[in-house]
This record gives C-alpha cells, sequence and structure tokens, in this order.
C-alpha cells in the first residue's frame, strides 16, 4: 500500500493471512485508521520488498494467524524463519515498538503458535510492546477478542506515536476518544456515506423501533413464510431495541460491476487443476447410523502422494442455492451475462483490489457457484453494509442492532451460533435488496475442502481414496431450513445414484471405463509430518475414531505392501485404537482392519462403542481415550521407551483434546512425574515429530 500524506501520522500494518481472515481484519483496521486521520500502510508479511523493519521508526502492528499444526500461514514463513536465525543480535529490533494481534483455534493445539512465536521472538530481539497482545479465538469467534482490541488499538497507536515523535514522528491528528473508548471525529458530520470517517456511529436513544408488521415490499422468489420463520432474528427486543446503538463505520465501497450481454468467457476448467472420474462410491456405514460415511475412489494417476497426506477438492456451491439467491436479488435473467468488475475511482478504501479468484469475464452464475462463499457465515460489516440496501425501517433498524456493539450477544445466538449466511438473512429480511458489488466486496473466496488420503499408491496404483462423513445441519429456530455441507452435501447428491451399500474397500469399480463417471477437481496439500516413520522397525500407535481412520488404512496398506516386498525385513509393532457409536452400523473398515490383524500388519485393535453399552454386552471402554488409558502401559513404553510414534486423526473439537489429556496422564503414570512435567515432555514428542495431529472440526 502507497505511503499516504504527509500530513497524517502512519504506522506499519504487517499482516499473515492462510485463508484471508488476517489480511481481513487488517484492512478493517486500515479502513478505521483512515477514519481517524492516521495513515496504516499495510502490506502481506511476505511483501518483503515493500518495508524494512530494521529502519522502521513508525510503530508496527502484525495481525497473523497460525494454521494446521501451529505452523505459520505460507505467506508468513519465511518472515517467521529469518527472525528466529540465530545470528541475529539481541538489539537487533530495539528500536521497535510494536502490537500484535495473533489468530487461532483452541480447538487445535498450539493455539495461535505463530503469533506466539513472533511475539517472544520479537521481545528476544529487543522489541518493545505497546498495546498488550490479542490472541483471537476462532473457535469461539474471532470477534470477542478482535473488536475489543481494535477498539483499545487507537490510544495506544496515538500514545506510541506520541512517545516516538522524538524520533521524526509526527503527532496523531485529532482524533477525539469518547469514554467508552470509542474513537471518532465527532465534530465533522459523516455527510459521506462511503467515507468510513466514523469508526463507530451513534444512533439516537430514542430512534423508533417500527413494528415488524411493517414490512418491506417483496422481491422476487422472497416467501413472506420464510421472512415468518426467522423471527427470532428479525424481532428486535429490549433492551437492544431500546438503546442507542454504537455501529461499526460503512466500509467504504470499492468495486463497480457491470453485467454484459456478450457471452461470457468460456471458463473450461474452473481451476487449472486435473479434474479425476469417480470411479467408486461405497457406503460405509449401514442404516441407522447417525451419520453416513461414504467412500470415494477417485482415478487420479497424477498426485504423488503418500499415505498421511491430505489433498483439496474444489467444490461448488449448491445450484438450488445458487438459483434461489439470483432470482432474490432480482438477477436470475442475466445470469448468462459475463461479469465485468472494475475499482471504483473515488474508494476510500486502502489497498482495494478486484478479487483475484473471480477470473475476467465469468457469468454471474459461474462467479456464484464457483467463486463465492455464499454459505460463509454473515460478519458484521457486512451485516453493516447491509443496512444501507434495506428499505424497511424495522428491518434496517434490526440489522443496525444485529452488527452493533450493544447487540453483539444477539449476533452471536441469531448469526454466528447458527451459522447464518447470506441467503438466510435475504430469507428474513424481504426487504434487504444489495447491489452485486456489495457481495462481491463481502463474501469471501469459495475454499476448497481437504480431505486425507485413504490409501497407499502402493496398493492402490492410479487411485486415490478418501472418506467422509455428509455434513447435515438440521434446521434449528434460528434457521428454520436444514442443509448439509457444501462439498460433503454436493460429493453426496453427485455419487448419489452410482453408490454401492457397504461392503468394504473391495467392491467392483462401478465404471471401468469411467467415461460418464462424475468428477471431481482436486490438488494435494503442501505434505505435512504426518507420515509413516521412515524407519519401519519403530512402533506406531494410531488414534482414529470415525472417519479418524482414513489416513491409518492408508498407512496399514502400505506397511502391507512393504511387508509382502521385504519378508525378511523387520517392522515395529502397530497399534490402532478406532471408536464409533454402533459396533453394526459405524464400524467403518471392519473387514479390512481385522484382515490386517490376521495378516499381522495391524499387531493390535483396540475398538470401543460408545453407545452400544447396556445391551447385553460387557461395559467396555467408551471412548478411545478411555482405552488408551486401559494400555497405558504398553503405550507408554512405545512411546517413552521404544522411541515409537502416536497418531491421532479425526475430531478436533472434543477427541483430539480428550486423547491430548490422556497421553498428558499416561505419560506422568508411566514416568512417575507430575502433570505439568508430563506436559514437558509431550510437547517434546511434539517437538521431536513423534506426536502428530491430523485433525479437523
Ligand atoms: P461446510 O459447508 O464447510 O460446513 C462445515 C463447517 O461449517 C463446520 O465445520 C462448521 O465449522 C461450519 N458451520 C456452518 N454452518 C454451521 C452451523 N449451522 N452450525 C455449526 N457449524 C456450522 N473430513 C472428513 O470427513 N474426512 C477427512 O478425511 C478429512 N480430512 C481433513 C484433512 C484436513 C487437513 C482438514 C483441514 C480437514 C479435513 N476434513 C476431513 C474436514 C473437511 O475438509 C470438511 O471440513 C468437511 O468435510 C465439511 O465440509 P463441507 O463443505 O461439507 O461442510
Amino acid at each position: 500500500m502507497p505511503r499516504g500524506q504527509k500530513s497524517k501520522s502512519r504506522f506499519l500494518l504487517l499482516y499473515g493471512s492462510q485463508r484471508g481472515q488476517a489480511k481481513s481484519i487488517a484492512e478493517e483496521i486500515c479502513d478505521q485508521a483512515e477514519g481517524l486521520g492516521v495513515v496504516a500502510d499495510a502490506y502481506c508479511l511476505s511483501q518483503k520488498e515493500k518495508y524494512n523493519l530494521e529502519k522502521e521508526i513508525a510503530p508496527v502492528v502484525f495481525v497473523v494467524s497460525t494454521t494446521g499444526d501451529g505452523e505459520p500461514p505460507d505467506t508468513a514463513l519465511a518472515f517467521v524463519r529469518g527472525i528466529k536465525k540465530k545470528t541475529l543480535p539481541s538489539d537487533h529490533f530495539e528500536h521497535m515498538r510494536y502490537a500484535l494481534l495473533a489468530l487461532g483455534d483452541t480447538n487445535y493445539s498450539n493455539f495461535c503458535n505463530c503469533g506466539k512465536t513472533i511475539d517472544s521472538r520479537l521481545q528476544e530481539l529487543g522489541a518493545k510492546r505497546f498495546y498488550p497482545t490479542g490472541h483471537a479465538d476462532d473457535g469461539v469467534g474471532l470477534e470477542i477478542v478482535v473488536e475489543p482490541w481494535i477498539e483499545g488499538l487507537w490510544e495506544a497507536v496515538r500514545k506510541a506515536l506520541s512517545e516516538m515523535s522524538a524520533s521524526g514522528q509526527e503527532r496523531l491528528d485529532q482524533a477525539e476518544t469518547d469514554p467508552n473508548g470509542y474513537v471518532g471525529k465527532q465534530d465533522e458530520p459523516n455527510t459521506d456515506k462511503f467515507g468510513g470517517d466514523l469508526n463507530i456511529q451513534l444512533l439516537s436513544l430514542h430512534d423508533p423501533v417500527p413494528g415488524l408488521s411493517d414490512v418491506g415490499p417483496q422481491r422476487e422468489g422472497a416467501g413472506a413464510e420464510a421472512g415468518a420463520a426467522y423471527t427470532l432474528l428479525t424481532r428486535s427486543q429490549p433492551p437492544v431495541s431500546e438503546s442507542s446503538l454504537s455501529i461499526p463505520t460503512l466500509p467504504p465501497p470499492f468495486i463497480d460491476v457491470q453485467l454484459l450481454n456478450t457471452s461470457p468467457q468460456e471458463v473450461i476448467s474452473p481451476f487449472s487443476l486435473p479434474h479425476v472420474p469417480v470411479s467408486r462410491a461405497v457406503r460405509l456405514t449401514g442404516e441407522g447410523a447417525v451419520k453416513t460415511a461414504l467412500l470415494l475412489e477417485l482415478d487420479e494417476h497424477q498426485m504423488d502422494y503418500q499415505p498421511g497426506d491430505s489433498f483439496d477438492i474444489h467444490c461448488p456451491n449448491s445450484c438450488a442455492e445458487v438459483d434461489e439467491l439470483l432470482r432474490r436479488l432480482g438477477l436470475s435473467q442475466q445470469k448468462s451475462c459475463s461479469v465485468q468488475l472494475q475499482l471504483r475511482a473515488d474508494t476510500k478504501k486502502k489497498a482495494a483490489q478486484i478479487p483475484s479468484y473471480i477470473p475476467e469475464r465469468c457469468s454471474l452464475q459461474y462467479l456464484f457457484t464457483w467463486c463465492l462463499e455464499i454459505r460463509s457465515v454473515l460478519k458484521k460489516a457486512f451485516l453493516r453494509s447491509l443496512v444501507e440496501y434495506t428499505s424497511n425501517p424495522a428491518e434496517k433498524r434490526r440489522l443496525q442492532e444485529l452488527c452493533s456493539k450493544q447487540g453483539s450477544a444477539e449476533y452471536n445466538s441469531f448469526i454466528r451460533d447458527p451459522g447464518l449466511c447470506l441467503l438466510d438473512l435475504l430469507r428474513a429480511f424481504t426487504s434487504c435488496l444489495p447491489p452485486l458489488s456489495i457481495l462481491i466486496e463481502h463474501l469471501p473466496k469459495l475454499q476448497p475442502r481437504s480431505y486425507s488420503a485413504a490409501s497407499s499408491s502402493l496398493s492402490h496404483p492410479g487411485k486415490l481414496l478418501f472418506v467422509f462423513n455428509i455434513v447435515e445441519f438440521p434446521a434449528c429456530a434460528e434457521r428454520p431450513i436444514p442443509r448439509r455441507g457444501v462439498c460433503t452435501g454436493w460429493l453426496a447428491d453427485m455419487v448419489s445414484s452410482v453408490l454401492q451399500p457397504s461392503g468394504g474397500v473391495h467392491t467392483q469399480e462401478m465404471n471401468p471405463g469411467l467415461q460418464t463417471s462424475p468428477k471431481v477437481f482436486v490438488s494435494l496439500r503442501p505434505s505435512s509430518a504426518f507420515h509413516l516413520p521412515a524407519d519401519p522397525t519403530v512402533p506406531i500407535v494410531m488414534v482414529g475414531p470415525g472417519t479418524g481412520v482414513a489416513p491409518f488404512i492408508g498407512f496399514l496398506q502400505h506397511r502391507e505392501k512393504q511387508r509382502q516386498e521385504n519378508q525378511e525385513a523387520a517392522f515395529g509393532e502397530t497399534w490402532l485404537f478406532f471408536g464409533c457409536r454402533y459396533k453394526d452400523r459405524e464400524f467403518l473398515f471392519r473387514e479390512e482392519l481385522e484382515n490386517f490383524v490376521a495378516r499381522g500388519t495391524l499387531t493390535h485393535l483396540k475398538v470401543c462403542f460408545s453407545r452400544d453399552a447396556g445391551d447385553g454386552e460387557e461395559l467396555g471402554p467408551k471412548y478411545v481415550q478411555h482405552n488408551l488409558h486401559l494400555h497405558a502401559q504398553q503405550v507408554g513404553n512405545v512411546l517413552l521407551k521404544q522411541n515409537g510414534c502416536f497418531y491421532v486423526c479425526g475430531d478436533a473439537r472434543n477427541m483430539a483434546k480428550d486423547v491430548n489429556e490422556a497421553l498428558i496422564e499416561i505419560v506422568g503414570k508411566e514416568l512417575q512425574v507430575d502433570k505439568l512435567e508430563a506436559m514437558k515432555v509431550v510437547a517434546g514428542l511434539r517437538e521431536e515429530k513423534r506426536y502428530l495431529q491430523d485433525i479437523w472440526s
């Protein structure tokens, strides 16, 4: 971003983003700074040629996310490597004053690890914090920490700038701070609705809350019934309805859209990626299973993968939802028009860019099908923009409430927790009719979904297998229409007519010719450390309940081939802890696993069934962690005496945490040490890459 006007004070804003969250928070900070008369020079950490921290005399603000198993995002990798160099002297950054906002997810281990690493390394190199570090948790909602952190940042920046003024910094312009810590130029009327002059606008205390019966005009395809079903969302209630509201600044618009009647550029392959046929689809779970698990086999000859690798499936949004959205926006007739995007000449948004993931002159339908995450949960900034395009006064006020500071709890209950998306909102707020440009500005990129390979290319040359549960979101009071996950729902629909019933992985290829098979776009993810040990004599413990068993099927197939090919060689012990609810319906890969045991590839198979207890069978362990405890001594031996490896795959929200706790207890018990010491040992196992996780939520 170019340096701003000389009259304004400036600070440097550096972000490291994997999926765009840190970037969009940095943009938010930039926009607010603009309104306060401060210039934020914002760059991605990877744009090394644009900033020079060795010589930086202005305050520096970092916003960094964490990815995978506590790794830096790809864009921050080189930066982190650079500051970790042991040769740097301890006063290397003595001149630096910085603040840091770390993003993470407590469902994963190593919460905010990238932010924490940068923070502690900057301290070691002499930099001083001018504002406490924020650690925002995506597991409960980033905004819980991000919003107050940004609110408090301005006073801290102002102070840092004034303290640093001796080294050539100019004072922060006349920004005023209200008693609650809100900052705004309250002496200037906010006449330019796109100017973003105020961080927070105060609405009058007695703005009337008009009756909800006074609904706005019906739009194409928007049913009044659907609106009525969302009353929790749409109804203003005390105390928020009676409160004056502090609402975010209107994000400055930056895109102009034209829909051209010329035929759109034909996009043959949306991603220039291999488009591979699905050669087999098997339902792994039986009737009555709580979740439906499917196995898909891809006819993939180009990807060179190892068991333990994962890959991305690039899925489209649901056709029905795209059609409904287009209808609701009054754009159905133009769905084949080509979309031409331009930056608004008058935009006040800093570093405004046309999204790189939207191909030039694609059709409107393509845009909504392949480019935009139309199911993304509505952010407050988006709600704020939608206020401007809502004609009914009651609905307008309600949207203001939902994005306001006072309506935070309601936002969490009615939008964030039930995962409400744009279409839900348009169904409920029938007078809201946003222009296309706003949607392109606010809807994030449609992300591919990752899956772990459930095969070894040694035993399945030219094939790639994976397993997934169809994600179901049942209807709830806040969202009366049930739905399936974007990718798993799409995959399930696509293979429904060729799906084979459960019968193990040895079922027939459904269509040897593959001419008419459904196809998916795939790409391999960067390889992680989640692989079998290079030395086959190293013993391993695998913990993979439910679909978490997937990579271990690949491990075992690989091991089995290695054993067949090297009959004289020695192989380490293999343990697998599997669990599910019901043995008869959800025991995935039962036959294969039992065969691995029979052939000696899998030395110990330990299973448990959480909901089978009480049906006449002896009450056994319920969850994998209970089974680990029952075999504490052997697991301890593998890890602590035989230098073995411990792998965990599957649900990050509960299972991975419980297994981690169990491991700490086992280590404590086996080594006869207290919890703190056991935690250190477990952290050491992680460092040595002997405790590896492939977990997701
Ligand atoms: P989506 O439409 O993306 O919805 C699912 C997510 O949206 C939920 O996780 C939740 O966070 C959120 N959400 C949306 N609406 C709501 C709501 N109303 N209430 C609550 N939450 C909501 N999955 C597998 O099944 N098998 C695998 O082998 C596998 N391997 C993976 C490997 C890696 C490295 C990673 C990162 C993930 C892996 N996953 C795997 C998860 C997988 O990528 C997808 O997240 C999953 O299949 C769901 O995708 P979806 O598009 O169907 O669901």
